[in-house]
């Protein structure tokens, strides 16, 4: 149970709905190696944080079956199967603290360095440094003394440190300035490296490196392949 997951994930004829009444997700079927990366594309309400949801079992399939590794998720202890897929949301949640024990909360018992090290690989300590107490700056309630961008690279830093199997990434769609958005772009980068990554896409470039696109509409997949592909 403790062992890590290699991330192949598969969704064979997957439905759901949302306290069993209307069919959000009809018969979703795909696979994915271990390591690839994944956009879900789709006009809102379609259903990608649906598909997402069931992933980390925060709601269970109607039929269907999900398996990681070869093994249906429901054999897996949740907490073992949520320890080991890590999540950054456009909203991340910020807690009052300083930088640094919010980078930290991805993992408590990681030493100063540690945290640092992992802001340099999320493209933060740019930022971080320029602020006037460094990482000991405190982060009002909700980050409000943030920018979007800032609070997307501080949780990109958090799940650096984390080390997740599997990463779900809800891609920021607000404006967001273009150095900023190059700093994210390159932490995403190197956070989802050799990790199974599934990205709800907004930004053309991340579809374009995505390994495999599924497009949902209505909660179908309609068009699933590479870029190329599509
Ligand atoms: P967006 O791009 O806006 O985030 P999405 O593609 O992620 O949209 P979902 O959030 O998966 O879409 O929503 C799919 C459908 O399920 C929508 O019709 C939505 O209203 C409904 N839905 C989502 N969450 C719940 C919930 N907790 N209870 C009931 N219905 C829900």
């Amino acid at each position: 149970e403790s062992s890590s997951f290699k991330g192949e994930v598969s969704f064979t004829d997957v439905s759901f709905g949302y306290g069993g009444q209307k069919r959000i997700l009809k018969n979703i079927s795909f696979e994915v190696k271990a390591g690839q990366t994944i956009a879900l594309v789709g006009p809102t309400g379609s259903g990608k944080t649906t598909i997402i949801n069931l992933l980390s079992r925060f709601y269970d399939v109607d039929s269907g079956e999900i398996y990681i590794d070869g093994r249906n998720i429901k054999e897996y202890k949740i907490q073992s199967l949520r320890s080991k897929i890590g999540i950054v949301l456009q909203d991340t949640y910020l807690f009052s603290g300083t930088i640094m024990e919010n980078i930290r909360f991805g993992r408590l018992e990681a030493t100063d360095e540690e945290v640092i090290h992992a802001a340099k690989l999320a493209s933060a300590h740019g930022f971080i440094k320029h602020l006037p107490a460094h990482y000991e700056t405190r982060i009002e309630s909700g980050g409000t003394n943030l920018s979007q961008g800032q609070k997307q690279l501080i949780a990109i830093a958090r799940a650096i440190l984390a080390d997740s199997d599997i990463l779900i990434l809800d891609e920021a769609t607000s404006s967001i300035d273009t150095r900023t958005e190059i700093e994210i772009q390159k932490g995403i980068n190197t956070l989802t490296k050799g990790k199974t990554s599934f990205i709800i896409a907004h930004r053309l470039k991340t579809i374009e490196n995505a390994d495999m696109i599924l497009v949902i509409r209505e909660g179908e997949i309609v068009e699933k392949g590479s870029h190329e592909e599509l």
